[in-house]
């Protein structure tokens, strides 16, 4: 018997097989859970539809977060399909390319606007259209956040700032969900090898440091990750809002 037999979950964020959204799919499935897919436009389609199916999902649709019309058309679907919902995973972000290199400072204000938008303001869009389908049923949210939201990290920028902007989005929202029974918490992974990664200048370097200083020796896997994801969006974490949980091989703790 799975953990999650008989619950429903929708997943924002599957770009390819390396996505940090598509290892916690499939840990969610394994454990019993029924999934939804969506992706940002047309260009990914091909990609998610097959991913989607082989875990058996029967609603994958488009998503662009920055239009709120596609928001409403999945969660009118879930509605119609499955007339509740148990469990949403955020795992998504975008920055410009030209942003995520040199010095904050330079950031565009429309660049900042992008970043803020689709990042941060995406959850709690999502949270206001989820969150009447998830009551009465402990429903919970897990987004995605990084280390840059609250230390310096170069060339990180604009999306650290849109990271703090999300960090505290999820305390914000945790306080209007918990006397719903619905709960939501960050968790902040270490950095992964995937497509939005590879955006980020100098990020072969940050893996190095990491190996070489964090308690375990090591980088985490989208594994590692979706673990803490199963533990947060099953009854594990019945206890467990708002916080932020560090999935980084302890790197965070670590002083001098
Ligand atoms: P990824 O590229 O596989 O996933 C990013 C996803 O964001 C993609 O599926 C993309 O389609 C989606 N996206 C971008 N713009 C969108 C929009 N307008 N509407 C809907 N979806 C949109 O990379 P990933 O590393 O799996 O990223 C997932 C999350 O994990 C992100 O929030 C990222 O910041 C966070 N994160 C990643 C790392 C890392 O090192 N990879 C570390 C910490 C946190």
């Amino acid at each position: 018997m799975g953990l999650l037999n008989g619950r429903k979950g929708v997943i924002f964020g599957v770009a390819n097989e390396k996505s940090i959204a598509w290892a916690i799919a499939q840990i969610l499935r394994k454990e019993g859970m029924e999934l939804a897919f969506t992706y940002a436009g047309e260009a990914l389609e091909s990609r998610v539809v097959p991913l989607a199916e082989s875990v058996g999902s029967k609603i994958i649709m488009p998503c662009d977060v920055t239009k709120d019309e596609e928001i409403e058309a999945v969660f009118k679907r879930i509605r119609e399909e499955w007339g509740g919902l148990d469990a949403l995973v955020h795992s998504l972000a975008f920055a410009k390319k030209e942003e995520l290199k040199g010095e904050f400072m330079n950031t565009s204000r429309e660049g900042f606007r992008i970043a803020m938008d689709v990042s941060a303001f995406s959850l709690v869009a999502l949270a206001k259209a989820a969150s009447p389908l998830m009551e009465g049923r402990n429903g919970a949210f897990v987004t995605l956040s990084y280390y840059g939201a609250e230390k310096v990290i170069a060339n990180y920028n604009v999306m650290g700032v849109a990271k703090a902007a999300l960090e505290a989005s999820v305390k914000y929202l945790s306080a209007d969900l918990g006397p719903k029974g619905i709960r939501i918490n960050t968790i902040s992974a270490g950095p992964v090898r995937t497509l939005a990664a590879m955006g980020i200048t100098g990020f072969k370097q940050i893996l190095d440091v990491v190996e070489a200083k964090s308690p375990l020796r090591r980088n985490v896997t989208q594994e590692d990750v979706a673990k803490t994801a199963l533990y947060l969006l099953s009854e594990l974490s019945s206890g467990v809002t708002g916080e932020t949980i560090y999935v980084d091989s302890g790197f965070n703790i670590m002083g001098l």
